[in-house]
């Protein structure tokens, strides 16, 4: 079975010590994870080596940044380079958030040279795709979806892809409380996975883990992680309160 995840995007939420506590909250429940399964936590980039000294004693944890520079080195103030993020040994990026694409204006091409960046450094993009309110009133979201994929994924080679994970995140699910319905997962998962194989073929297909974000809750998991697709979540909100997060973690096939 390809790897199932849970993964925590904690956003710009937690001062140090909360997060901190977090973390020792959900690893004093001493989760035990199946071999197909992995826990990520998408945090903050001033508390990565802390999480990582952390996490790296536990099988199947990692951590991921939340973001990455589409430079590669040099004078761009502020930016996190890819090389860093290597450099204190994170394994996993998310990259092509709606919020960076929304609120920093980041482009199809921003995240293309992403994801080279990513593959190149021998570390995993956790790519994210979906679809705004209006694509999906207007019935378009697989095209608006696969356009996504085409223009800052598809360019990878078949072995490459087998390294990256996509989340589908529909914009009209995060942090409103609006799931998406099983079926409306399980339909756009489906799709995505239908696209990789169209390009790469259904062994490539079958191999990449594809995850749901957009109000996953305790409460949800299991439904929606039961959906032959879907392969886990990308949780924000939920993500931070620590039972929630483990009873996410325990919904994993
Ligand atoms: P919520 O779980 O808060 O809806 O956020 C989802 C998300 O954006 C994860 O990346």
């Amino acid at each position: 079975m390809r790897q199932q995840i849970a993964a925590a995007n904690w956003k710009m939420n937690l001062t140090y010590v909360e997060g901190q506590q977090l973390l020792k909250d959900i690893f004093d429940e001493n989760i035990e994870t199946k071999d197909n399964q992995e826990v990520i936590f998408g945090i903050p980039f001033p508390y990565l080596m802390m999480a990582n000294e952390k996490v790296n004693t536990l099988k199947n944890f990692y951590v991921a940044a939340q973001n990455c520079s589409n430079k590669k080195s040099g004078a761009y103030t502020g930016e996190v380079s890819v090389d860093m993020l290597k450099s204190i040994d994170i394994k996993y990026c998310i990259i092509g958030h709606s919020e960076r694409r929304e609120y920093f204006n980041e482009s199809n091409l921003d995240i293309s040279e992403k994801v080279d960046l990513l593959l190149g450094a021998g570390m995993k993009p956790i790519f994210c795709c979906g679809e705004p309110l209006s694509i999906r009133d207007a019935g378009t979201q697989n095209e608006y979806v696969e356009k996504q994929l085409q223009e800052s994924l598809f360019h990878v080679s078949a072995e490459e892809l087998k390294n990256v994970v996509i989340a589908y995140e529909p914009i009209w699910a995060i942090g409103t409380g609006k799931t998406a319905t099983t079926s409306q997962a399980q339909e756009m998962h489906a799709f995505i996975r239908s696209a990789i194989a169209k390009q790469y073929g259904q062994e490539v297909a079958d191999a990449v883990s594809i995850l749901y974000g957009g109000s996953v809750k305790a409460g949800n998991a299991k439904e929606l992680f039961a959906c032959p697709d879907v392969d886990g979540g990308l949780v924000g909100g939920a993500s931070l309160v620590a039972v929630d997060f483990v009873e996410i973690i325990k919904a994993l096939k």
